[in-house]
C-alpha cells in the first residue's frame, strides 16, 4: 500500500457519491468514482486499488454481481459494501459474495472512515505470497519477485491466471476451467493460450507446463 491509498467508490446516487468522494479526498485517498456497475467493474478489473466501497443497488451491473465477478477474476482488493439493504441476511449475502466489511445506510461518516482504515491495516499485514517456478507471486501487488531479486510486474489477468495455477500446484486445469475461473467464462479457449504465452514470455517457458491433451498446470517451484 502506498501513502496515498487508491479508493474506488461505486455509488449511483449523485449526491452521496459527490459527498463521499469529497470526504475520502479530504482523508487523503486518491478517489475514482463509478456511477454504475459496468463502469465499476471496468475500473476494478483494469486499475489497481487499495480499497473499494460498493453500493448494492446499481444500474447496469448490480453490486454483489460486480463483486463476484471481481473476485472470480482474481481481484482481491478489500471491499466494504455500503447499502440500504442491511438486515442480517443482506449482510450475510454481501460477506459471502466476498466483501470484507458491510455497513448499512444510513451510516456514520466517522465509522465508515474508521472501517476503511481498519481494512487497509489488515490488507497491508496480510499480503499473500505464492511460490511459482523461479520466484514468488505477491498477490496484492500482482508482481513476481524472481530469485535473482528482479521484480516482474504482471497485468491483472496474468496475475489471476498464475494465482489459480500456483494455488493448486498439483492440479491440471483444462482450458475451459481456466476460461471460467480467470476470464469469467467469456472468450475463446485460445484466450487462455494467449495469457499462458504472456506469462512464459515474462517468467520463462517452464513457469506454466502444458499437459498434452488435458491443459495446463503450474511449473513445479
Ligand atoms: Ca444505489
Amino acid at each position: 500500500m502506498t501513502s496515498t491509498p487508491a479508493l474506488l467508490l461505486v455509488e449511483d446516487d449523485p449526491e452521496l457519491s459527490g459527498m463521499l468522494s469529497g470526504l475520502f479526498g479530504d482523508e487523503g485517498y486518491l478517489v475514482d468514482v463509478a456511477r454504475d456497475g459496468q463502469r465499476g467493474l471496468h475500473l476494478g478489473l483494469t486499475k489497481q486499488y487499495d480499497v473499494m466501497v460498493l453500493d448494492r443497488g446499481l444500474p447496469a451491473v448490480e453490486g454483489l454481481d460486480l463483486l463476484t465477478r471481481l473476485r472470480r477474476s482474481g481481484v482481491h482488493t478489500p471491499v466494504l459494501i455500503l447499502s440500504a439493504l442491511s438486515n442480517p441476511a443482506d449482510r450475510v449475502d454481501g460477506l459471502d459474495a466476498g466483501a470484507e466489511d458491510y455497513l448499512g445506510k444510513p451510516f456514520d461518516l466517522d465509522e465508515l472512515l474508521a472501517r476503511l482504515r481498519a481494512l487497509l491495516r489488515r490488507s497491508s499485514d496480510s499480503s499473500e505470497v505464492l511460490a511459482v517456478l523461479g520466484g514468488r507471486l505477491d498477490v496484492s501487488t500482482r508482481s513476481v519477485q524472481l530469485t535473482d531479486g528482479r521484480e516482474v510486474p504482471l497485468t491483472d489477468r496474468e496475475a489471476a491466471l498464475l494465482d489459480v495455477l500456483a494455488r493448486n500446484p498439483r492440479r491440471i486445469f483444462s482450458r475451459a476451467d481456466l476460461l471460467d475461473t480467470v476470464f469469467d467464462g467469456s472468450g475463446e479457449d485460445n484466450l487462455v493460450d494467449t495469457y499462458v504465452h504472456y506469462l512464459r514470455r515474462k517468467l520463462g517457458r517452464r513457469v506454466v507446463v502444458t499437459v498434452r491433451g488435458l491443459g495446463y498446470r503450474s511449473g513445479r517451484p
